[in-house]
């Protein structure tokens, strides 16, 4: 049996009103608590919502997450907000590295590096997302691809600094289009991930180390996508905006 976690985390991007994230968050703590979780479970809200969230809900039942924070410890950098500030309102982990945050915001592999060295400082768990685009998957590159996000703000680490690093594959074609990677495209993928990870860390760290699948997954196919070796449970955007959906996710690990 593997010692990884299984993990169903959501990504609720810019979606949602306090008020209407407070309400979501309360439904499912409410429906989780009476139905505990085959898996690890974790909400990723926009800034504003964390502290209250996490003072809201249970969270040794459901952590929460940012979807970003700085490369800079603190300081001058308005608008900004640093790892330690996210760690402080109760989060546990961090969303960094996600396809439109390096698309639409720039974010290279040097900064995520930065960040993701920000967050370990802070105690915070980064959920670390790495994907290709359609153009680089029709030309036969996503491992190439995949593997130099990982090396570029990655693979620096010490031993014990990527033991605690969540990996999300997120083919970028798959993100928010109802396209689907295959069972099959995402477990070769996934067990190419964990082979640079036994190359770089050795066996037993590979094996620990949670590789979660993202890219228009719902409860219709997040049980064929679990149910691969590799493939430790998912990233959801979408699908993670509605109490029920959600659950159907988290229902496939029953
Ligand atoms: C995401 O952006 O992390 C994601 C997986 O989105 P969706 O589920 O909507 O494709």
């Amino acid at each position: 049996k593997k010692m990884r976690k299984n993990i169903v985390a959501g990504n609720w991007k810019m979606n949602m009103t306090l008020a209407e994230g407070m309400a979501l968050a309360n439904e499912l703590n409410e429906i989780l608590a009476k139905e505990k979780p085959n898996c690890d479970v974790v909400i990723g809200t926009p800034f504003i919502h964390l502290a209250s969230v996490a003072a809201a809900i249970d969270t040794n039942m459901i952590g929460v997450a940012a979807q970003n924070c700085a490369d800079k410890e603190s300081g001058a950098y308005t608008g900004e907000v640093s790892a330690a500030m996210v760690a402080s309102t109760g989060a546990k982990y961090v969303i960094l590295g996600h396809s439109e945050r390096r698309a639409y915001y720039h974010e290279t592999a040097e900064i995520l590096k930065e960040k993701v060295k920000l967050a370990l400082a802070n105690g915070l768990t980064p959920i670390f997302c790495i994907g290709e685009v359609l153009e680089e998957r029709e030309a036969g590159k996503q491992n190439e691809v995949v593997y130099s996000q990982l090396a570029g703000s990655l693979y620096d680490l010490s031993v014990e600094d990527f033991s605690k690093i969540v990996l999300a594959y997120e083919p970028v074609w798959a993100i928010g289009t109802g396209k689907t990677a295959t069972a099959e495209q995402a477990q070769e993928i996934h067990a190419y991930i964990r082979s640079t990870i036994v190359e770089k860390y050795g066996q037993e760290i590979a094996d620990n180390t949670s590789i979660l699948y993202g890219g228009s997954c719902k409860a219709s196919n997040a049980k064929e996508l679990f149910a691969n070796p590799d493939v430790d449970g998912g990233l959801i955007g979408g699908a993670s905006l509605k109490a029920a959906d959600f659950k159907g996710i988290i229902d496939a690990f029953n």
